[in-house]
């Protein structure tokens, strides 16, 4: 039997028909690639039940909106929550998911592109880019949700490209996508997962190019969009910073340029982290 392809959401959802699920659950027992996408799935569903807040409470609204209002003028808010020890523990426990990953992609084999090919609604996004709200219209993730979904595989970093701070996350678009805000206080960032491979019709208007090494599809404008798939997950960037910061963004997600680069960056992590213990 082929790939589930399209049917994985169906196949979560107990959607298909009763010999289709028998083929499918037959197929997912000798293939990593689509019960990884099953799994991917079904965390999605679960933290989307059990940890996703509805609506985000009234003062983080306000306070992000004022943050989106006026540039800050004195220390930034995140400054200060990044010296807290809940923020230097989620630094460690990405330290630890990373290594995982790594295990996971020496073990892995070849890789191929698999998966259900998606469209994002990149018009939209680039449409609503320059909205008041800092918050993606969805269900706001919890903070635990993150790192929950960090470990999972679904990069929820607090910074990219060394000042882009995340300011909130959503599960948007029927709770298939993840949705991140990033901001330094005057630009932003957006980041949307999504399982899938890119549609390859969906990309008019899209170049290809390289960035940090790896295939991604850009179109230039403002906001610029940046979009690529690795391993079943398809990313797209929607922002209005420099197009080398887009770069250093792109360099800290999984993309595709190489499993021994990503080994190494993993490496120097864990010496770091050696290094570290050692000296306590
Ligand atoms: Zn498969």
């Amino acid at each position: 039997m082929p790939h589930l392809g399209a049917d994985v959401a169906a196949y979560v959802d107990g959607q298909l028909s009763d010999a289709a699920m028998r083929d499918a659950s037959t197929h997912l027992a000798s293939c990593d690639a689509c019960e990884k996408a099953v799994r991917q799935q079904r965390l999605l569903k679960s933290r989307m039940s059990t940890v996703a807040t509805p609506t985000p409470p009234a003062a983080l609204l306000a306070s992000l909106a004022g943050l989106a209002a006026e540039p800050p003028a004195r220390e930034h808010w995140w400054t200060r929550w990044g010296r807290s020890v809940p923020f230097r523990a989620g630094v460690v426990l990405v330290s630890a998911s990373l290594a995982v990953i790594a295990a996971a992609y020496v073990v892995g084999g070849p890789r191929e592109r698999i998966g259900d090919e998606v469209a994002p609604p990149y018009d939209r996004y680039a449409a609503t880019f320059h909205g008041t709200s800092v918050i993606p219209v969805g269900n706001a993730i919890t903070e635990a949700a993150m790192v929950e979904l960090d470990d999972s595989g679904w990069p929820c970093h607090q910074t990219l490209a060394d000042d882009l701070h995340r300011v909130s996350g959503a599960l948007t678009n029927d709770d298939e996508v993840v949705s991140l805000s990033y901001s330094d206080g005057r630009s932003s960032l957006r980041l949307f997962e999504q399982i899938g491979v890119l549609d390859p019709a969906a990309l008019d208007g899209f170049e290809a190019q390289e960035m940090a090494g790896a295939q991604v599809w850009v179109r230039d404008g403002d906001p610029m969009i940046v979009t690529w798939d690795d391993d079943g997950t398809v990313f797209t960037i929607v922002t209005d910073v420099s197009r080398d910061r887009i770069v250093r963004a792109v360099a800290d997600l999984p993309n595709g340029s190489g499993e021994r680069d990503l080994g190494e960056r993993v490496g120097d992590g864990l010496s770091r982290m050696s290094a570290w213990i050692g000296a306590a």
